[in-house]
Order: C-alpha cells, then structure tokens, then sequence
C-alpha cells in the first residue's frame, strides 16, 4: 500500500521587543541565569500583568505579513499544567479568539500553505540539565512568543523547510524576531501522518517537539513516515502521542499521550483586558509593512530576469538585498551584480550569521564603478576580483585599480602566450589532436597562468582553439 505523508507545523517565534510581554524586564539572550526576572514573570502569587503593547504590534505585522486577518478583538486564556520552568502553573496564551487567523504563505514550489492562526503567549523558563541537578533559569519566563499554526498543507518535509526559511526571512524582514533556531529564537513542532494514496480524510498523527535544526526535522520527519507506513502494513494503529527525535538514535521516541483539550481547563484570563485594535492603529501598523522577500523576489525575476534560486538566495538577509539593490542602481549592471554577490561576497561570509549581520567595507557606489569597469573590459575578472580583495583590505578604490585598470593582455601579446603554451605542453596538443578535445583547457590554463590573470578568459580561449583547429 502507498501512503501519503501530511505534516502540519506548529511555529513558536520569540519576539524581539524591549521588554517582556507582562512586565518591564528586557528580552534579552545569553545573560546571567535569573537575572532578567521580577515578581511578575517568575509567577510570585499576588502579581499584575501588564499587557507589552509592542508585542501586540510585533504579532499584528507577522500577521499582516503572512496574510491574516487581525481580530479587532481578541482574549488572553489562562492554559494550566505543571513544570518547573513555569513557576504560576498556568501559561498565558490566547486560545479561543487568537489575535490573528486566516492566513497563507506561497512556497518556492508555488503551493499555498493555509495558516490557521497566529496567537500570543509567554514563554517558559528554561530547564537547564548539569548531570546530578536540574537548575530553572527564568530569564526566559514572560518573553513573548507568537504561535503560527498551519494547516495539514505539507506533503514532504523538503516543503516544511522552505516554509520554515520563507517565515524566518519574513521576520527578519520585519524586524520582531531574529528566529535562531540553535538559540531557540524560532521552535517548530512537526504533526505527522500518513493516509493511503487517495483518501479524503486524515491519518491519525503524531507531534514531534521542539525540532532544533532543519536537518533534524527532516530525517525526524523521515523516520516516522517510515514507523508508521511500517505500523499500519503489519495491521497495527498510530497512536496519537507526542514523541520526540533523538540525535544519536535517528529515530522518534515516545514521550507522552498527548493531552485533551480538557485537561488544561483553559479559562479567560481574567487580570488581562481584551485586547481591541483601531482600524486606524492597524492601517498605521499596515504602513510600515516593507517591501517583504516574496515581493522582492518577483520583483528581481521580473524586471531584472534574475533566476528564481538567486533572486532567493539575494533576499533571504535584508542587509544583503539592500546592498544588492544599491549596486544595482550604482551600475546598472543587476546580473553581473548578482553573480558577483553570489559566487565573490558570499564566499566571504562564512555562515548565517554574516549574513544576517552583512556589511561590508565597499561602498556600493564603489562596487558598481568595478562592474562596470569589468563590463567594459577594462578589467578581466580576475583583476576585478583582484581590485575587489583589495578594496576589502581597505585599499583606495585609485590605488587598487593602479596597474590594472587597461592592463588587460593585449591581441599580440595573448598570440605570444598561446605559441609559448602550445610548445610547453606539447603532451596536451597531442592529447587533443587525438580526439580527446578536453586537453584544449590544459593549454588555456597555462595562458591565464602566464599572463598572471590579465588574459580574457573567452578570449584565450578562442584563441587556443583556432590555434589546434589549425594543427589538426
Ligand atoms: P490540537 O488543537 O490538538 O493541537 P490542531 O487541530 O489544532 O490540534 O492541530 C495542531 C496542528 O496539527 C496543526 O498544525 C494542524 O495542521 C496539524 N494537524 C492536524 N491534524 C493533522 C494530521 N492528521 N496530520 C498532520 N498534521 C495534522
Ligand atoms: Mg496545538
Ligand atoms: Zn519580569
């Protein structure tokens, strides 16, 4: 029997407001262990919250950005369990009227993703496990958090990913979240199920927790596609239970039947008034909406033909398609521009992380006079890359260009070149002469060697192959 797999995410993204959702402490990551805490956010009985408007805002863009409809009214609910990390035994959160619903977010492969909703919630303090003890850091505690809940849309987990990506582009983008998932700025769990090729109604699911990196998710995913195809072949049913994905094993374990609705006894947050949202306040909110990668993306496509996979690459970070954008306008020159960010700068910036942060020491007014000296042939690649080296290392744009710029190797001289390379690899000619046409880059290689980078590659190449097509 062929199953077909169905996967629902459910996101949780850390807001990057100044403070807390429910009192003043800051949102911030990587401090002192309970240091960034009050009576408020560690649950002290007898305490206020204080509804952060910022976050509203925050969650309202989210929402705008990924199409929802903002509820003019909506309601915090008490949801109840216990554990260490959350000290009132009750979280925060919006359950029957979340703060936005009805949204969709078009994947790479041109399928719509159904979002259900997005609410707000608390965070949780943090377990932090030495080996003989467990230590309870509530520095996270009260930070806010946005839940988006998809639809059962995804069909592979190669889907999910690109979902995942798009979202956390479209924060950044936004400027709310920087959804560092090793960090757990962003957190996903994955429902999975499986249903017979064809059938109308859903398999039973599980949920996979807290997926910390998208490699992860993926084999996560795999593994349990594979147990539960398994199961249901042998006769057997899929239980519903929360399980979770072990690094080492590769494969998903067990961790507890998942709770009913029921259980958490959710009730309206009675400290908390309803939330209520102007129309003017949302048009406003809708005005500082930017220009979102999607957007951006089409954009590139259209009006500078630049291919779907570059277009994602270039708008994946903000900094780095802003930059890209100036060297644009600065030369005129937006394939070449792209080619060059993509193959020479990006080589530069060794993870996420840079480019997330991107700046560089090159004006882009700098970078266009270079692709444009380039696109004139003043400059071959190689000396323009060159030029570009140096300009990282803080050279003057004049210095750098001094003994390059028209320096290319000129008709007489690349002739001279070619002769010199032919009597050098005298193995190669014969090589090609033989049929084996391949050998012709041995010699077009020793060209470029010889003229220290000055030769026009296309040029050197013609060249060498009239000079063979002569001998054969
Ligand atoms: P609950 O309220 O119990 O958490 P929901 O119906 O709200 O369950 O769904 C939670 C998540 O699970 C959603 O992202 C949804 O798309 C996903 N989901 C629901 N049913 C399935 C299913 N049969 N297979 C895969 N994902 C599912
Ligand atoms: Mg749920
Ligand atoms: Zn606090």
């Amino acid at each position: 029997m062929e199953y077909e797999l169905i996967l629902g995410l459910e996101t949780h993204v850390e807001l990057s407001t100044h403070t807390k959702i429910f009192c003043g402490c800051p949102v911030r990551f990587g401090r002192e262990p309970n240091t960034d805490c009050c009576p408020v956010c560690v649950g002290m009985p007898g305490t206020l919250p204080m509804l952060n408007r910022e976050a509203v805002h925050d969650a309202a863009l989210a929402g705008m950005a990924l199409q929802c409809r903002i509820n003019p009214v909506s309601r915090m609910s008490r949801k109840h369990y216990f554990y260490p990390d959350l000290a009132k035994a009750y979280q925060i959160t919006q359950q029957e009227i979340p703060l936005c619903e009805h949204g969709a977010l078009q994947l790479s492969d041109g399928h719509n993703i159904r979002i259900r909703r997005i609410h707000m919630e608390e965070d949780a303090g943090k377990l932090i496990h030495t080996g003989s003890e467990i230590l309870v850091d509530y520095n996270r505690a009260g930070v806010p958090l946005i839940e988006i809940v998809t639809e059962p849309d995804f069909r592979t987990p190669r889907q999910a990913v690109d979902y995942l990506e798009q979202l956390q582009a479209i924060m950044r983008y936004l400027g709310i979240s920087d959804c560092k998932m090793q960090e757990g700025s962003l957190r996903v769990d994955v429902n999975v199920s499986v249903r017979p090729k064809g059938w109308k109604s859903l398999g039973v699911r599980t949920e996979i927790k807290n997926m910390n990196s998208m490699a992860f998710l993926v084999k996560a995913v795999e593994f349990e596609y594979q147990r539960q195809t398994a199961l249901l072949n042998q006769g057997g049913v899929v239980n519903r239970e929360t399980r979770r994905y072990d690094q080492r094993k590769g494969e998903t374990l067990p961790m507890r039947q998942k709770e009913a609705d029921n259980d958490y006894r959710y009730f309206e947050e009675p400290d908390i008034p309803h939330i209520a949202i102007t129309q003017e306040e949302l048009d406003a909110w809708r005005r500082e909406l930017p220009e979102l990668p999607a957007q951006k993306r089409r954009r590139y496509q259209i009006d500078w033909g630049i291919s779907p996979q570059d277009a994602y690459s270039l708008t994946k970070y903000p900094a780095v398609a802003a930059y890209f954008e100036k060297v644009c306008q600065a030369s005129g020159l937006p394939n070449r521009a792209a080619k060059w960010m993509l193959s020479e700068i990006f080589a530069f910036l060794p993870d996420e992380d840079a480019k997330q942060n991107f700046a560089l020491a090159v004006t882009p007014q700098k970078f266009g006079s270079l692709l444009l000296l380039e696109e004139q042939g003043e400059l071959t690649h190689a000396m323009a890359k060159d030029v570009m080296a140096d300009l990282l290392a803080g050279t003057s744009f004049n210095q750098a260009l001094l003994g390059r710029r028209g320096n290319i190797v000129t008709e007489d001289d690349l002739e001279t070149l070619c002769s010199q390379a032919l009597e050098e690899f005298p193995g190669a000619v014969q090589d090609y002469l033989k049929g084996k046409k391949q050998a012709a880059k041995v010699l077009v290689g020793a060209v470029m060697r010889a003229s220290g980078g000055r030769a026009d590659p296309r040029q050197a190449q013609q060249r060498i192959a009239q000079r063979l097509q002569e001998l054969e």
